[in-house]
């Protein structure tokens, strides 16, 4: 494989493909960049929309493609805001209502424990019956107050007991290594050597 298209238009996502994908030799084209609109995202499941988006990619560009989905999930919303953590306010999108309405959500429990989710779905065709999947958890709580000015979304209300900071506060790089999004990135790079696909 020589080319592949990230179903992605997220300028910050298309840097770190780039980067994870440099050392295998395989340069990365955004959809945007070949005139393909966003695809739908009308599923239940971050899997499923990542699937829909990455299938759409490959077959509008003709390449092998790479979808993303991710969100913020909430034990005691049962498991919301989930696939719609982009848009939990409403649209337009906005962090400042999406992390109000979070807090608004939690006003009366004193169980905040939450996890970040992402999946990557990388399909060598449109109609790819083994589309290689990785996913990615990261484990913190809500807090009441913001906190840092780095990261993005729900970035300032998430809290790491054991680093004793919120995501915001950490640096691109360290939020990487150990970040929801950061580790989905390791399992598919190890998943795609190991399936031959370099
Ligand atoms: P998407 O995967 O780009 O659709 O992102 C889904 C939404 O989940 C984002 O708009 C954020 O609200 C939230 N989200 C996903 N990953 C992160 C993260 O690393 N930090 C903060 N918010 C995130």
């Amino acid at each position: 494989m020589k080319k592949l298209v990230i179903a992605s238009n997220n300028a910050g996502k298309l840097a770190e493909f780039q980067t994870l994908l440099a050392p295998l030799g395989i340069e990365v084209v955004t959809q945007a960049e070949l005139g393909i609109k966003e695809a739908e995202e009308p599923h239940i499941t971050f899997v499923e929309n990542a699937l829909a988006k990455a299938r759409h990619a490959s077959r509008e560009s003709g390449l092998p493609a790479l979808a993303d989905d991710s969100g913020i999930c909430v034990d005691a919303l049962k498991g919301l805001p989930g696939v719609i953590s982009a848009r939990f306010s409403g649209l337009p999108r906005s962090d400042e209502r999406n992390n109000q309405a979070l807090l608004q959500a939690l006003q009366t429990h004193d169980k905040r424990a939450a996890h970040y989710y992402c999946v990557l779905v990388f399909v060598r065709w449109a109609g790819d019956a083994q589309p290689i999947i990785a996913e990615g958890e990261w484990h913190g709580e809500i807090a009441r107050e913001a906190r840092g000015a780095g990261g993005f979304g729900y970035d300032p209300y998430f809290w790491l007991p054991e680093l004793g900071k919120m995501s915001a506060e950490l640096t691109h790089d360290e939020k990487h290594a150990i970040s929801h999004r950061g580790k989905a990135m390791k399992v598919l790079l190890e998943k795609l050597k190991s399936s031959g696909i370099e």
